[in-house]
């Protein structure tokens, strides 16, 4: 049980000593108001509840931060647990102090607790993400320090539940920052609570062996001492042991007892340069044997914390190995109050944490990068240290870790893509929200699926943040054209089929499908229909294979039945039907089209293309399109047609372009030779050309290449004429 008064005055004492230039009246003020809104409050140990905030502003001071940070130590539980509000706050003691108390209040509320191991970084980051100013987080550790020295009044389940959220959350924290000191004492009183009986086993070894230890380190220390003073370096020498969860975490990592951790000892020396890290160290492998591989020189290489030592192990001449670490006073500061020691001894940090190279360095000092991608270096600079990320809790307590600005559909996509492309309503802290509603650290977000659900609409893609929301959207959009692809490509299969006389079904049979798939090198039909309406796969060539696939199949039946039963799996090659007067090679009744560019006529060699969708297209074989047949790209597309003996019969349009002098009457007497001729004339144009030219252009019908050569030479008999050509390509 502690005394309100009493404690009041030794903390104002402690301040003034640790903080000498602290506003002292504000400090006073604020204690003086905490009291009395807190009045009544009893701490589990029956004291007043406000020597739990004083003690937290004791420590708070103790690491050096500004009488801002002090003040709201000593409010940090007053908008949380007494009718005090922001407002109240920021009125009595600023708006900066309000909001450091908000900010402790927000990372009090979340709830940190979870067993999954993989969570932790996420909660780390959360946790700063969400404290936005690092007095924040530093005034929450120092609660917490003081909540577990005080722990023992607890139940045993919240003993074990706030030591393991401690062990997870607050000491890595701590090591992150920086704060050895801290990071100890937080690890230690948690082992205690998490293991009693491991804790028990190192303390009472510790104890058991305190005059021997004490006596080994008294030497060592004197040793090193005396060989320093002999060079004239200017040093102090520590010895201590090493703390208990650091022992504990030696035994278990390295399955050891405890007779077997042998290096419990360390020592630290402190000299005041760094070229005198190097000459101790010097001396320190001369007057011991060297472990080799332990020597690590944190000075030009310093942890992302900002830790800087050298640090070598040697065995004394008792054969007991111990670790010695060297330093500057500067870099031991640093080691032990971490980012803190900047408030507390260095010049240029303030409260706020301005300027941008302070905020890399905490950046990287929080994130425990080593090595930042500079990309990623030069984007943070521009925002906060984690305001490019959002930090959300399932409803099952997981952290979601999502960019900054992310809505409910890139959460339900983070957690499958089943649930995104089915989601159709969502939850945040059990209010329902539109699907564009911005999420916020430590919202707990949940959404609604539903089997009936239609799949995302393509506005999501605009509506979502994170790239991995993006990219399933898109891909759901792809497989479901997929469906598309899927219906189509087999519509087009099926009738190319029927016209090369084949039943569908006659594919499907378990002894058939197996050998087309293999013959057309798909998995399913429905993956070759996918590709057919993709226009990866013309159904000319899909059909081809298919047939000739069932012919083999045909073949091979009859041979191993004999005459008994022909199979019938394909109507027998029939005589080549034409269309047009064309036939195709290898294909029956497919549709015809001659080509506009060369009009070809029977007689003409020619030269079939198979269009997407137009059946063949029949070109002459010296059309300027024909001569692409060449193109590797296209070879596949081209196929041999010939004129059928019974062309001719009709009549076949063609084209003819007329070079003659320019003269009355001349369109009058070509229409006149052609009338003569009984050719009809669909289309007749003509235009002057330079140099008192005309060009006429003809569209005539023919029914084969004789009857297209006699109007030839008819025409060119004109007066005036110079040529006539057919036109092509
Ligand atoms: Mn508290």
């Amino acid at each position: 049980m502690e005394n309100a008064a009493v404690c009041i005055n030794v903390m104002m004492e402690n301040i003034r000593k640790n903080s000498p230039s602290a506003d002292m009246e504000r400090i006073r003020k604020a204690v003086e108001y905490a009291d009395a809104m807190h009045n009544g409050q009893l701490r589990k140990d029956g004291s007043p509840y406000i020597t739990h905030p004083i003690h937290v502003a004791e420590i708070i001071s103790e690491i050096g931060l500004d009488t801002d940070s002090i003040v709201a130590a000593l409010l940090h539980d007053c908008i949380e647990d007494t009718a005090s509000t922001f407002d109240d706050v920021a009125k009595l003691f600023s708006r900066p102090v309000a909001e450091l108390v908000e900010g402790v209040t927000k990372l009090t509320r979340v709830n940190y607790t979870s067993q999954e191991e993989e969570q932790m970084e996420n909660l780390r980051k959360m946790f700063m993400a969400m404290a936005k100013d690092i007095r924040v987080i530093l005034i929450k550790i120092a609660d917490r320090l003081h909540n577990m020295r005080t722990m023992d009044y607890q139940s045993e389940v919240k003993q074990k539940e706030k030591s393991l959220e401690t062990m997870e959350i607050y000491a890595p924290l701590a090591h992150r920052l920086g704060m050895q000191k801290i990071k100890w004492e937080l690890e230690d009183r948690s082992l205690m609570y998490l293991d009693p009986i491991g804790y028990k086993e190192i303390t009472e070894y510790l104890q058991d062996r305190k005059q021997t230890h004490e006596q080994f380190m008294a030497n060592i220390q004197s040793i090193i001492g005396q060989r320093l003073a002999e060079y004239g370096i200017q040093a102090q020498v520590y010895g201590r042991i090493k703390h208990i969860y650091s022992i504990y975490r030696k035994m278990y990592s390295q399955n050891k007892g405890l007779d077997e951790v042998y290096d419990l000892c360390a020592f630290r020396v402190i000299v005041d340069d760094i070229p005198n890290c190097y000459n101790v160290l010097g001396h320190i492998h001369d007057l011991f044997r060297l472990v080799p591989g332990r020597f690590k020189d944190y000075i030009s290489t310093p942890k992302p914390n900002m830790y800087q030592s050298l640090h070598t192990t040697v065995i004394g001449n008792e054969g007991i190995p111990f670790e010695v670490q060297i330093r500057t006073q500067d870099m031991h500061n640093t080691a032990e109050y971490g980012i803190a020691a900047h408030w507390k001894y260095k010049e240029g940090i303030s409260g706020n944490l301005g300027g941008e190279e302070k905020l890399e360095w905490i950046r990287r000092l929080l994130e425990g990068q080593e090595d930042a991608d500079p990309e990623d270096y030069i984007h943070s600079l521009k925002v906060d240290m984690f305001d490019d990320e959002v930090f959300v809790f399932t409803p099952r307590g997981e952290v979601i870790n999502l960019p900054n600005g992310s809505t409910p559909i890139d959460f339900a996509y983070a957690i499958h893509s089943e649930v995104g492309n089915h989601m159709i309503s969502a939850n945040v802290n059990n209010r329902i929200v539109p699907f564009d509603h911005v999420l916020q650290n430590g919202d707990i977000v949940e959404v609604t699926t539903s089997k009936s659900s239609k799949g995302p609409s393509r506005d999501w893609q605009k509506i979502c943040k994170s790239n991995q929301a993006k990219n399933k959207i898109k891909q759901w959009f792809k497989r479901e054209k997929r469906e598309e692809n899927v219906a189509q490509g087999k519509a087009a299969f099926e009738a190319e089929l029927k016209r090369a006389g084949i039943a569908p079904a006659s594919l499907t049979s378990d002894d058939v499908l197996p050998h087309i798939l293999k013959k057309v090198s798909f998995g399913s039909l429905d993956d070759m229909y996918a590709a057919i309406g993709y226009g990866g796969l013309t159904t000319m060539k899909a059909v081809n294979r298919v047939r000739d696939e069932l012919i083999r199949i045909n073949k091979l039946q009859q041979a191993k039945e004999g005459e008994k039963a022909p199979a019938k799996l394909i109507s027998q090659p029939k005589k080549a039907k034409n269309e047009k007067g064309i036939i195709v090679e290898g294909l029956d009744n497919c549709l015809i089209k001659f080509a506009r560019c060369c009009t070809p006529v029977p007689g003409d060699p020619v030269v079939g293309f198979i269009t997407r969708g137009y059946g063949v297209s029949v070109h002459r074989q010296d059309c300027a399109n024909a001569i692409e047949a060449n193109d590797p790209e296209k070879t596949d597309r081209w196929v041999n047609v010939s004129w059928a003996e019974d062309a001719g019969k009709e009549s076949f349009t063609t084209s003819l372009e007329i070079v003659a002098q320019d003269r009355s009457n001349l369109i009058l007497d070509v229409a006149t030779a052609i009338a003569t001729l009984k050719v009809k004339t669909t289309e007749i144009s003509a235009k002057s050309i330079a140099g008192g030219g005309a060009l006429i252009h003809l569209s005539i019908e023919v029914k084969n290449l004789e009857e297209l050569r006699s109007v030839q030479n008819q025409l060119a008999n004109i007066k005036g004429v110079s040529s006539v050509k057919r036109i092509r390509g």
